[in-house]
């Protein structure tokens, strides 16, 4: 998908964000987020962050869409909109989920409800160095596998 068509889809994005924010479950901090995200066949997933009364059970807005989008087959995902009360922007955990499935350069773009602001980031911007797995163990790897 072309930059510009990227940039179509801020619009379209903020909009499901925010219709999901309104499904937000979050009676413990009362901080409703809603996310969307586009994969790069242009279809949009949303989600809300869902809080639990056992607190680290809570899962973000960002990770609902992002696996409701991988659940339903998108592996590449070109740009994600946020939408909070303040303009907060995806936590630390949330990041490096966005970075297994987006690019570097993805654009994030986090609005304000109570301003109508909206700021713009890159993936890469917001998780620099962010964990990669690899895929084949090296030769130091095995021995601290135990040969396995
Ligand atoms: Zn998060």
């Amino acid at each position: 998908m072309s930059e510009r068509g990227i940039e179509s889809l801020r619009t379209p994005l903020l909009a499901a964000a925010r219709e999901a924010r309104r499904r937000a479950y979050a009676p413990y901090s009362g901080y409703a987020v809603g996310a969307a995200v586009c994969d790069e066949d242009g279809r949009i997933f949303s989600g809300a962050n869902v809080e639990n009364a056992s607190y680290g059970l809570t899962v973000c807005a960002e990770r609902v869409a992002l696996f409701r989008a991988v659940s339903e087959g998108a592996r590449r995902i070109v740009a994600v909109a946020v939408v909070t009360r303040d303009g907060g922007t995806p936590c630390g955990a949330c990041r490096q989920v966005l970075a297994e499935f987006a690019s570097e350069d993805a654009l994030v773009w986090c609005a304000s409800e109570e301003n109508g602001q909206v700021e713009e980031y890159r993936v890469g911007e917001l998780l620099p160095l962010a964990f990669r797995f690899q895929t084949q163990p090296s030769a130091e790897d095995e021995l601290t596998l135990g040969g396995m």
